[in-house]
């Protein structure tokens, strides 16, 4: 168990900024501990103001038998303060735990992973040296809205739900982002190609915010080639805004080829709340031997500070780590012999950062984060516009049962029909979404999975009394039903995919 070790009280108040603010302090499980605790004395000495709570959450939590990760007590702590800084956490193996972090985010509506990755050479080697790209991702929807249904023997459903509310606070926060740190670009990654009610609305979306932002440059990439693109020519990247899933993959990807993982910081953004943390994971395989690198942890909390408006002592730190980034102090995971002037533990790695503190990189860019160029807006600041009303006429158009059945096509439609005789029409059969029946082909792999779309015929109604008697008879007839969707248009536009996968 990773235990808590006592918790400075940082800092002196400055009166040109705001007064001292509370943070919950989680120093988590393998690494954590280490480098949370070389991340608070460089808050302490820098003049941090801040009143640290300790927050008990990870595997020790987990192992007590909390599922989720996180006490009561837990979350009293977490509304006590202003901000969270939490090191990373191990998941323990196995089924029955449920990831603390997505339960962090979506309880506490943190909307926005804002995840920015830049290059630091020649202190760190990297093939792209002016690499300089904000991820950010949206935090709460997509399939990480962890819905899971096994259905069959052989097939297992996740829900991917995207909602329109949720897809313009997170375009709108990149766009605000990008404003507010007077970025050129913001680039919108989706597939919407393939999924085009879900990924189609998160790009119609981006489109529709973007022309309220006319002096942003802005562009959309399909994910695949986006991703290439980003590890290939990261420098032809600014803001990128993307969902969860695909945010989840490129923004590990930048970092790494920034340069080091064990460099990457972020911030979770929410109206009311803020988390901030590495990205890295408790990495067990160094935990307890003083030598992984704190940088992702610190620049986390530089960020932190910005959003809690202490602007020059996040200034103060973020330049004597480019200083002592600079003068060849460099902990073991970006340590180059021959370039790396000292091989530094983490403790030592913070004292150095400590040592230089009031003093500006030479060679690399220093930061400014004066009142006019806040890093991150706090996202109290940034006026969310309320999300579009949509009151669109909704008709009843079909339903889609999905069966359970070891059978084929034409059999499987020759039984349907029977037990549903002149009720609705069977229009389609797919299978893992490819039409099956009628006109279907031999090639076509089928599983145990069949999703059965009954509509009426032009002119004729269909309504939720229809839906429930087609079900009863399906039942009558021993026909095994797993699943239903109902098939709605809305203002006359189908709300559903037409069913051929490609
Ligand atoms: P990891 O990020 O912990 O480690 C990947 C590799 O990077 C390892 O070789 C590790 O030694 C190295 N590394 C990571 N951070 C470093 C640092 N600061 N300095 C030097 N080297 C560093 O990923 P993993 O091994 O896949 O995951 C380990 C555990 O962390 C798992 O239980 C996972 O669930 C958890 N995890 C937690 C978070 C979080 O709390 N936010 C994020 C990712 C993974």
């Amino acid at each position: 168990m990773a235990t808590i070790a006592p918790i400075p009280q940082t800092g002196t108040v400055n009166p040109a900024e705001p007064s001292v603010a509370t943070i919950a302090v989680a120093h988590g499980d393998g690494i954590g501990p280490e480098i949370m605790d070389a991340t608070l004395r460089v808050l302490d000495a820098a003049g941090a103001r801040l009143r640290c709570l300790p927050l008990e959450l990870g595997e020790a939590v987990y192992l007590a038998g909390n599922s989720a990760g996180i006490t009561g007590e837990g979350w009293d702590t977490i509304a006590r303060a202003d901000a969270i800084l939490k090191a990373p956490i191990t998941t323990p193996l196995g089924s029955g735990y449920k990831s603390l972090n997505v339960t962090l985010r979506k309880t506490l509506g943190l909307f926005a992973n804002v995840r920015p990755s830049r290059a630091y050479a020649p202190f760190v080697p990297t093939l792209h040296p002016t690499l300089d790209v904000v991820i950010v991702r949206e935090n709460e929807e997509d399939l990480y809205a962890g819905i899971e249904h096994r259905q069959t023997d052989e097939v297992y459903q996740c829900l991917k739900l995207v909602s329109r509310p949720g897809c313009e606070r997170i375009v709108r926060h990149a766009f605000e982002f990008a404003r507010a740190n007077g970025r050129r670009k913001v680039t919108c990654l989706t597939k919407s190609n393939i999924m085009k009610l879900t990924d189609g609305l998160f790009q119609r979306v981006f489109a529709e915010i973007g022309r309220d932002y006319p002096e942003i440059e802005q562009d959309h990439m399909i994910i695949d080639i986006g991703a290439a693109r980003l590890a290939a020519r990261p420098q032809d990247f600014d803001v990128v805004v993307t969902s969860n899933l695909y945010g989840d993959i490129v923004s590990d990807i930048v970092a790494e080829v920034a340069g080091s993982v064990g460099l990457g910081a972020s911030a979770n953004i929410g109206l009311n709340n803020a988390m901030f943390e590495a990205i890295h994971g408790s990495a067990p395989d160094i935990a307890g031997r003083g030598i992984a690198n704190p940088s992702g942890l610190l620049l986390a909390a530089v960020m932190m500070l910005v959003h809690l408006g202490q602007n020059t002592v996040a200034e103060r730190i973020h330049n004597a780590w480019l200083r002592a980034l600079e003068d060849g102090i460099h902990p073991a995971d970006i340590h180059r012999p021959g370039q790396s002037l000292e091989l530094a533990g983490t403790e030592r790695f913070a004292d150095a950062v400590i040592e230089r503190l009031g003093q500006q990189p030479v060679q690399l860019e220093p930061v400014s984060y004066g009142p006019a160029k806040p890093a991150l807006p706090a996202a109290q600041a940034t006026p969310l516009a309320p999300p579009t009303s949509v009151t669109a006429t909704k008709t009843l158009n079909g339903i889609d049962v999905f069966i359970c059945a070891r059978t084929s096509p034409n059999e499987l439609a020759a039984k349907l029909q029977a037990a549903v005789g002149a009720l609705v029409p069977l229009a389609m059969i797919t299978n893992r979404g490819v039409k099956v029946w009628p006109a279907g082909h031999a090639e076509t792999l089928c599983t145990d999975h069949w999703r059965c779309r009954f509509q009426p015929s032009a002119g004729k109604a269909f309504n939720p009394a229809m839906a429930v008697e087609l079900l009863r008879r399906l039942a009558a007839a021993g026909i095994e039903f797993v699943k239903t969707e109902q098939l709605y248009r809305f203002d006359g536009v189908p709300g559903y995919s037409l069913g051929q996968g490609q």
